[in-house]
């Protein structure tokens, strides 16, 4: 018998946890004929509400079900690396508590591993339901991410994703503080199959994702995954030096020329502000990887567990 481990990260779901058990578990039979036996992890990322007690409950009648709950809110990264620690399985997926990541689809990505796919992967190809401004702002992620990112990342791209042991210990492998899951999983390599879906809207509960949320891990995601911004910076620095020389010489020619000896003052203050606030611009760049450099080299945990079962 092979096992299939199914993680589930829940930051304040419980009433989501009981439906996605109800949801998931209808891929038992067909897991059966395949000879795979399926366990489930919900990690309990600190909620406030009572998802614990909700797991418990389903705990009580399925032993298969698994808990393990957070001493506080680490993020859902955190949650999904977790997971990987604890699973057992010799295939392991993510999935999202709220039923945005349908169960329904998992025979036909357990059907690619069978083929010999490493991994199979998930895609929304709509956003419907969003608000059109984060649609907006995710295109533009991706689009930079194409440009600036040596790694593959997908648009669209959603955690669900279905991996062989191999894949998740070669993921578990890096364990890096700054964790951007879509980055990593590309990075990793192997063979992934990539399969569509239209965006499911959010059965119960809300989403635990700000605006203001999204934009600070797109941040992580980008100083995580490429150096592009500390070259942006360089450029600009060769930039207006050349620019300096340029206008040195101007001013030296217009000088013998014309002798003209004290106008120029605005164009001084404006040529000052300018690039010092390029300065500061790429000074903040800089920063910003040395922040995540000293996060780094704390090595703090990942996560910390308050509970086990
Ligand atoms: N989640 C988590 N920790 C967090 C935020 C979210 O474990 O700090 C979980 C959440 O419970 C859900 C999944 O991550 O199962 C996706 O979150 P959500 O549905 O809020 O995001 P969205 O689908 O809106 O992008
Ligand atoms: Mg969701």
């Amino acid at each position: 018998m092979k096992l299939l481990s199914a993680v589930v990260p829940c930051y304040n779901e419980e009433e989501n946890v009981a439906d996605f058990y109800q949801e998931f578990i209808k891929n038992e039979s067909f897991f059966q004929e395949k000879e795979v036996e399926l366990e489930l992890w919900y990690i309990n990322d600190g909620s406030k509400d009572h998802t614990a007690r909700e797991v418990k409950k389903l705990i009580e009648k399925d032993k298969r079900v698994h808990l393990l709950s957070f001493s506080r809110n680490f993020g859902k990264e955190a949650a999904l690396y977790a997971g990987m620690e604890k699973a057992n399985g010799d295939f392991v997926v993510f999935l999202d508590a709220d039923l945005q990541d349908p169960p329904s689809l998992l025979p036909e990505m357990y059907g690619y591993l069978e083929q010999g796919y490493d991994s199979v992967a998930t895609r929304r190809v709509t956003r419907k339901g969003e608000p059109p401004i984060r649609s907006l702002f995710a295109r533009l992620f991706y689009r930079l991410m194409k440009k600036f990112s040596k790694t593959e990342i997908m648009d669209g791209a959603r955690d669900y994703r279905l991996m062989t042991r191999q894949v998740v210990d070669a993921i578990l492998s890096m364990p890096e503080y700054n964790r951007f899951s879509k980055g990593i999983f590309g990075w990793v390599g192997f063979e992934t199959k990539w399969l569509e879906f239209e965006n499911i809207e959010r059965k119960k509960g809300e989403t635990k994702w700000s605006f203001w949320k999204l934009f600070i891990y797109s941040l992580e995601g980008i100083t995580a995954f490429s150096t592009a911004p500390l070259a942006f910076a360089a450029f600009m620095g060769v930039l207006f030096c050349v620019a300096a020389f340029v206008f040195i010489i101007f001013i030296i020619v217009r000088k013998l020329l014309f002798g003209d000896p004290t106008s120029g003052w605005p164009s001084l203050v404006c040529i000052i502000s300018l690039i010092s606030g390029v300065q500061l611009f790429c000074l903040g760049i800089v920063g910003q990887y040395l922040a995540k450099t000293y996060m780094e080299v704390k090595r703090r945990p990942i996560y910390l567990v308050k509970e086990e079962i």
